[in-house]
């Protein structure tokens, strides 16, 4: 991963993503073009008749079909041109799409939204109020650009992507609506998805549940999670402890499946992950706490950390996954009495 330069910037605060790629210097419209290709046709996921799962495993995105159509998740931009070519193997004519909405605004999960407001302006956006905040914020757009530049570059080292996404002549988060804890969603044919709050992953965290096919949308709201090996890496990058009110909130719905903000999506009994997800949580906080106590350095427990987190996943760099890790120790030190899992 040579390619990224690191350098420190104002806004780590804001969001925990704190690095910089180099520029990609051509600025290229892509009026209608969109000509940056797959390397081969990535078939949507059908998970119901009603919902799908596109873009990639490591950044999924979904598509739920009522009468109307509504898109789950911000995606890449790397990612926008597979989903639309998914969308078009699914014969589904994208203007019968409404709504896309964010879980949360991180910049890993918003990157195909100007190609979407470019060239499908018709489409919606729905995010938390928080969130709508964020994506106002022109200072941050650099840092949005180059996250997503990052991930293109990854992408395309791994032969997922021919060439890198071209830019949208222009960058810009129109919201349309902001959506808040119980306001729901109607899509039509009784497909009716209800938000649910869920900060501490970030603090514009939503996730969405759908009562008639019994689908959660989780988002990031239990950390990393690697299904195939059934191993989890906690993201509480907000707050600790309303990352595990999140996951015992969300632990009151009756799921049958669950979608992630990377990695897929989990079928069966939704509880046993939550649950899961919480004790793995408290697991890697009470280490940590007994690691500070003995006396250990956090930068050297950050790097051991982000070691772990390397050997589950390569879709951030290095430097990222230490700065996440040793954001999340200060944040446990914040819980350092351990009562938040003593309920
Ligand atoms: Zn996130
Ligand atoms: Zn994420």
């Amino acid at each position: 991963m040579a390619f990224f330069i690191i350098i420190e910037r104002p806004w780590k605060r804001i969001f925990p993503w704190p690095f910089l790629f180099p520029f990609q210097n051509k600025n290229l419209e892509s009026k209608g073009g969109r000509n940056f290709m797959t390397t081969k046709i990535l078939k949507p996921v059908e998970l119901t008749p009603n919902f799908f799962q596109l873009g990639t495993h490591a950044f999924p995105t979904y598509l739920s079909i009522g009468e109307e159509g509504m898109i789950i998740e911000g995606g890449t931009g790397p990612t926008f041109q597979i989903m639309i070519d998914q969308i078009k193997y699914l014969g589904i004519n994208i203007k019968r799409i409404r709504y896309i909405i964010l879980t949360h605004t991180h910049p890993d999960h918003i990157g195909a939204i100007p190609h979407f407001q470019y060239h499908y302006p018709h489409i919606k956006l729905l995010t938390h109020p928080i969130g709508a905040k964020n994506l106002g914020k022109k200072e941050l757009f650099k840092q949005f650009l180059l996250v997503d530049l990052g991930i293109a570059q990854l992408m395309k080292a791994k032969g997922e992507i021919e060439s890198l996404p071209e830019s949208t002549k222009e960058y810009y988060f129109n919201v349309d609506s902001v959506v808040q804890e119980g306001d729901q969603i109607d899509l039509g044919s009784g497909i009716i998805w209800k938000i649910y709050e869920t900060p501490g992953h970030s603090p514009c965290h939503i996730s969405l549940f759908e009562e008639k096919e019994k689908t959660l949308i989780i988002g990031d709201a239990t950390g990393f999670y690697v299904p195939e090996r059934d191993i989890f890496w906690p993201n509480y990058f907000e707050s600790l402890y309303k990352y595990c009110e999140s996951i015992r909130k969300l632990n009151t719905l009756t799921a049958k499946r669950a979608a992630l903000s990377h990695n897929g999506v989990i079928e069966g009994n939704i509880k046993i992950h939550l649950e899961k997800a919480l004790k793995a949580t408290e697991k890697y906080h009470y280490e940590l706490m007994e690691r500070l106590n003995r006396g250990e350095i956090p930068e050297k427990i950050a790097l051991e950390k982000a070691r772990f987190v390397e050997s589950l996943t390569d879709i951030q760099p290095f430097k990222v996954m230490y700065d996440l890790c040793e954001l999340m120790i200060k944040n446990s030190l914040a819980h350092r009495d351990n009562s938040i899992f003593n309920v």
